[in-house]
Parts: C-alpha cells; structure tokens; sequence
C-alpha cells in the first residue's frame, strides 16, 4: 500500500478542519499535527520516514500489535457477508453471539458473579453509559430507586461521555460541561507516593485509601448508594498501581454494605496486566466489566458490559424491556475481529507471556530506573509501567505548577523515536504484548537517553 504522503498539504489540512480530541486546538494552528502514516509489530512510522517505538499500543489497544493480516481479513470476509444489521428487534448475529460465548467462556467464575451476559458498544464511554443506565435500572426493580448514587474516584479515567465524564475524577474534564451528572460522587485514589504518610507502609495505605469507600459510603448514605466503579490499576490518571491490600479491602466494604463493583477494565482487560481480565490478577469479585480498546487490539472500534448472573438475572427475569442501546451494538464486523483477535491472543499465549518470563523482564528492566536522579519512583503491574519525575530524588521533591516536565521529557521520547505518555509528572507506558527481549532493551535505551536530556 502506498504511504507516501504529502506531509505539508495533510498538515494544513488538518489544521484548517480537523478538531482533534484532547488537543489545545491553538497548538496545531497553521502546522498540524504529526502525520502517522504506517505500523508494523511494535513500530509506527510518520509520514517523513521516521521509526517510532509505540510504547503505548496506540492508545491503550493495539495488545496483539500492528499488521495483523488475520483481523484485516475477518474485517473483508465479513464485510462481504454480513456488514451490518442491527440486534434491535428480535434479530442477532453470528459472530457478536460467538464473541459473547467466548468472553462468558474466558472470564474466570466469581460465584454468583459469574459472566455469562454481554451487553455491546462501540466503546468505553459509551459501555460505561450502559453501565450507569444498568445499575440504577437494577435497584428499580429491586424496589430500592432511592439507590441511585456511584461512587467513583478522584483522578479516574471512565470516558469522555457527560456519565463517561463525570464518573471520571479529572477536575479539568468536569470543569468543562457543568459535570458531574446527579448523583456521582468521588473518593480519593490510592495513590501512596502522593497520598502515603511519614512512615506508613504501602500496605497500611492500602487499607487506609480503601476506608474511604466506607466512609464516603456513611456520608452518603448506605441505602442511597449503588454501585462502586473502579480501574483495577488507574491508567489514564497516570499508572497509580494500587497496594496488595487495597483490592481486598474495598471487596469487604462493597459485600458489607451490598453495593456493586464495577471493574472498568478497558485498559487492564485482554492480556494488560498478564490474565485475561484485571480483576484476576487482584483477585476481587466485580458485578459488571467495562471493556474495549484490546478486545480488537484497536482494529475495530467495539466496547461492552460484561453483566454478572447477580445483576443480569434480575434485568432478564423481573425488567421487561430495557430502554437502552445503540445502533452498533454488536456490530458483526467489530465482533469478528474480536473475534480473530482473541485467537491470536489465546494462539500466541499474550496473558501468559505478561504473566511470564518476558513480563519479569519487562518489570526487572523497568525497575532499573528507580536508580535515575530524576526517577521518585518506578513501578510495573503486568504490562503497564509509570515513574515520577522528581527535583530531588533524596527528598521526594516533586515538580509543581506549570514547568511542564512531562511535557518536555515526552517531547524527547518522540524525537528520538519512542512514544511514552506523560501525565504531569508522571511517565506512563503500556507496550504491545508482543515486546521481545530486544524490544524491551530497546525501549529502555530510550527511555534513558530521554530522561538524560530532560534533567
Ligand atoms: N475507561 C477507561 C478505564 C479508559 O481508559 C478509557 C479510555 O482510555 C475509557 C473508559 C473510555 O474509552 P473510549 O475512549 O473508548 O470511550
């Protein structure tokens, strides 16, 4: 396929039409913006020939990694078969049936949690909609509508829909649309450099962030609330990895007061954090699970709700209709690419080898940083990593305000061929799953260089 580009045009192009998500739209006026033009295993390349490390698998998705033949000709197959019909009116499809089957059969059994039901999207936001709509409809028809309220967490990453926005805790997301919507509420995150007191050990924090729950709960209410929503580890807000105790504490709080647990595992599902779903890997007990990005390794836009038998029973036996949908739910082309793409996942063992002898790699290499005098901490949870850029290391001195250090040191990684994230302070990675030895040595190198430029 030709890629060659005309650079200058797209850019003018895209500066003239193109609002991009995210982007202070000033920022690419009269320049535009890097014209990504081809990938390929763990590289992306842009439109002036240059190689790009992708560090963060696009974003969040691209877990199998680039030129997957195998999806680009389920995608032909099924376009020239089925391309589209909706699931509305007493008519479905095969492979967003089949998808459903599998992900019922690779969910692990939670006991009365257990996941035989999908409800589908076409993203996170948008599942993360559904599951607002699902909640509150399950407390209707339980006879308790007074439970309308979720609780969530400061510095969260839910989506970017007004409900998606406001179950998110990014202060500059509600600061912009009059959020959050009634009725979401917000604790703090688990986050023990920041939060961690002289002294403390991660695991007595653990505990600690986890009585917040309890005591937003009290505040709140008990028969008020609904639902509890969570990432397994918080991404978007920058990799907060959570202590061993913290998971099993907030599993107690939700039981004890009969709430539900929302695992939003659109970035730590699929193979992120070495098993197919994040709550494996810390062991809780989720309601519903939010999932998208991987489930196509970003090939096809898909999202979805993974119902537990709890929730879904009551919504099948005592709901009637349910007033809730979208026109892309279950679309068979997205669902035959997740499809072919969790055959490759399982075919190639990607959970097992995060899980595995490359995933110590990874967390082994990563940790080396830790010994970098601009590195507070460094830290790994399968395949995700996040580091905190410090003044002074001995002292924990963070950097404030607008000197933009994230900025400035990711601007190095993409000079010199390597995509890492920076959210404020902090550095955050999320490679490919295919990473090998040599790519990962290859991802520190850079890492280094860009943090020796940054100092
Ligand atoms: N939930 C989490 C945990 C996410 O990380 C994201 C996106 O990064 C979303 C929801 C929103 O997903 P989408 O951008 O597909 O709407």
């Amino acid at each position: 396929m030709n890629t060659v580009v005309d650079t200058a045009l797209i850019q003018s192009l895209d500066s003239a039409h193109f609002l991009h998500p995210f982007t202070d739209f000033k920022d690419l006026n009269g320049r535009g913006a890097r014209v990504i033009t081809r990938a390929e295993g763990v590289y992306v390349w842009d439109s002036e020939g240059h190689r790009i490390l992708d560090c963060m698998s696009g974003l969040w998705c691209v877990n199998a990694g680039y030129g997957r033949k195998e999806l680009a000709d389920a995608a032909h197959q099924q376009m020239m078969t089925l391309p589209y019909y909706n699931s509305f009116f007493q008519t479905t499809n095969v492979p967003a049936v089949q998808l459903a089957a599998k992900l019922a059969s690779l969910a692990p059994d939670v006991g009365d949690r257990s996941f035989q039901h999908v409800f589908y999207s076409s993203s996170g936001s948008e599942s993360n909609d559904s599951n607002v709509r699902m909640v509150r409809r399950y407390w209707d028809l339980l006879g308790q509508p007074q439970r309308k309220v979720i609780i969530s967490r400061n510095n969260a990453y839910h989506g970017s829909t007004m409900a998606g926005a406001s179950l998110g805790g990014m202060s500059g997301m509600h600061a912009q649309g009059d959020l959050p919507i009634p009725n979401i509420t917000h604790i703090e995150q688990p986050y023990y450099f920041e939060n961690g007191l002289p002294g403390e050990t991660a695991e007595e924090f653990g505990v600690r962030a986890a009585g917040w729950l309890e005591e937003k709960i009290l505040a709140v209410g008990p028969d008020k609330v609904a639902a509890f929503i969570a990432e397994p580890v918080q991404g978007a807000g920058g990799v907060i990895i959570p202590p061993s105790t913290y998971w099993p504490e907030i599993q107690r709080i939700v039981d004890k007061y009969g709430i539900l647990l929302i695992s939003d595992e659109v970035i730590c599902a699929f193979g992120r954090l070495g098993h197919w779903f994040g709550y494996e890997k810390f062991g809780y007990k989720p309601d519903l699970v939010t999932f998208a990005k991987a489930i196509t390794s970003g090939y096809m836009p898909l999202g979805g709700v993974m119902v537990g038998n709890r929730v879904a029973k009551v919504l099948i036996e005592q709901g009637g209709e349910f007033n809730h949908g979208y026109t892309y739910s279950g679309h068979p082309v997205a669902c035959a690419v997740g499809l072919a793409n969790l055959e490759i996942m399982e075919r190639e063992q990607l959970p097992q080898k995060v899980h595995g002898e490359i995933g110590a790699y990874f967390a082994q290499r990563y940790a080396e940083l830790n010994d970098h005098p601009l590195v507070g901490v460094a830290e790994t949870c399968g395949f995700v990593g996040g580091l905190v850029l410090v003044k002074d290391k001995a002292r924990k001195t963070r950097f404030h305000g607008d000197d933009g250090v994230g900025m400035i040191c990711r601007g190095h990684c993409f000079q010199n061929g390597l995509i890492m994230r920076a959210v404020g302070d902090r550095m955050i990675i999320a490679p490919p799953l295919i990473m090998t030895r040599a790519d990962i040595d290859e991802m520190m190198r850079l890492i280094y260089l860009a943090l020796d430029l940054t100092q």
